[in-house]
């Protein structure tokens, strides 16, 4: 009997073969191949924190630098409980690519510590935020590795981690670290920055498209950071209609459209969006399959692949998560027709703002919101526009097509420098 081929779920091996696709296209050498396809360091680290009960648990945390032929790698710091290297790798890649399509004068970097921080008190965080910024020491660095956040990290775990590697250097040293609360320097904008990139992208989509956005209905899959600004702002700025939204623990669903304010005050008191009432409860994977004009993945890896790809019926999809599509699903919607913002441009607005905070961080400047706004609309609609140039010049995929532009970028560096 032919068993029919299990679909690869471990992001990093997705990571490897979307970059295989690349270079194969791009006509690669060898040595510049093999030095995108893994890791150029990672160091692993074992973090003892003394629990408020008395005992100490030992976490295990992880920073990768992935590539630096750019500049200084760059890239978020995951505290999850099913966080594993492989994640952490994929992410690292991805921030590579990320860092390149918006031409920022960055590599690319991630971090992770397995934990779960739904289930630690305040002090404990502190003290697993802190010992994580021990442990790493000099491995990271204003002028070497930038950290930031990323899923269940927060500008107040920045804010700690800042001052911990602040006090190992003896002095002050915002630039370490981004997505800091405004007061200790960090950008103004930076909080919604994730999402409003993807908007940006959105509304060149609707009009390479030709749709009317102030007539669409949306679906937020994941009700953190980035979705819960992608609703908001979909909302304020195109006046679309939010119909539905979840997070881990399910969704809700409005054919009337849904107030994206009140969901986040909801979330804030009950911990979820699930019971927000005046709503028909849906789960996370009705959510994906809904006849809606924009989806937006705002959660984890993994969520459309080939088993639902084929009933995915949105026009645009927006994915403010990072690598939400699996390889397979990406041939099926292409072929669907469905238009994908893949993941490392739509959400490349959250490190573009850290870039725009670690410049002011050095300088010693800091700018206005509108400042900021508008030089993140330049970012996006540039790295928009080239990803579409490659998109109608090779006929490939958007995600592909965004390989080809960003790791030509990279591959031209690190050959500058006469690495390969
Ligand atoms: N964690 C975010 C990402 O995946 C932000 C990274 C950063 O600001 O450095 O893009």
């Amino acid at each position: 009997m032919v068993k029919a081929a299990v679909e690869e779920l471990n992001p990093f091996k997705i990571a490897q073969k979307q970059l295989d696709e690349a270079a194969e296209i791009l006509g690669l050498d060898e040595p510049t191949h093999a030095m995108l396809r893994e890791p150029m360091r990672e160091l692993h680290v074992l973090i003892p924190v003394r629990m408020d009960d008395g005992h100490v648990e030992v976490f295990k945390g992880f920073r990768v630098q992935y590539n630096d032929a750019r500049g200084p790698c760059k890239g978020g710091i995951r505290f999850h409980p099913q966080e594993t290297i492989d994640t952490v790798r994929a992410l690292a890649a991805w921030m590579t690519w990320k860092t390149a399509i918006v031409d920022l004068p960055y590599g690319g970097g991630k971090g992770g510590v397995v934990c779960n921080p739904k289930e630690m008190s305040e002090r404990e965080l502190e003290q697993l935020a802190r010992g994580y910024i021990r442990a790493l020491g000099e491995f990271i660095g204003p002028e070497k590795d930038i950290p930031a956040p990323d899923v269940y990290t927060t500008p107040q775990i920045m804010a700690w981690m800042m001052d911990e590697f602040s006090k190992l250097r003896g002095y002050n040293t915002p630039g370490v670290i981004t997505g800091k609360p405004v007061p200790l320097g960090g950008s103004l904008g930076r909080d919604d920055a994730t999402a409003r990139g993807g908007i940006y992208c959105v509304r060149e989509a609707a009009k390479y498209l030709g749709l009317d956005l102030s007539k669409a209905t949306v679906a937020v899959q994941g009700y953190g950071n980035a979705g819960s600004f992608a609703a908001i702002l979909s909302k304020k700025i195109f006046g679309s209609k939010i119909v539905a939204v979840s997070d881990s623990q399910g969704g809700v669903y409005s054919e009337r459209g849904l107030d994206p304010y009140r969901l986040l005050e909801h979330k804030k008191e009950t911990g979820t969006v699930a019971d927000f009432p005046n709503s028909e409860r849906i789960t996370n994977e009705e959510l994906l399959e809904l006849d809606v004009t924009v989806l937006w993945p705002a959660a984890l890896e993994n969520v459309i692949t080939k088993e639902n790809a084929g009933r995915i019926k949105a026009k645009i999809i927006a994915e403010a998560a990072n690598g939400p599509t699996t390889p397979e699903a990406d041939e099926i919607l292409h072929e669907k027709g469905v238009f994908v913002i893949p993941d490392f441009l739509c959400n490349a607005g959250g490190v573009t703002v850290s870039y725009f905070e670690w410049v002011q961080n050095v300088s010693g400047y800091y700018w206005p919101l509108e400042e900021v706004h508008q030089k993140l609309d330049a970012k996006m609609t540039k790295a928009f526009q080239e990803v579409i140039g490659m998109f109608e010049k090779k006929r490939v995929h958007m995600r592909l097509a965004a390989y080809l532009v960003a790791v030509q970028r990279v591959a031209e560096a690190m050959k500058l420098r006469g690495w390969v």
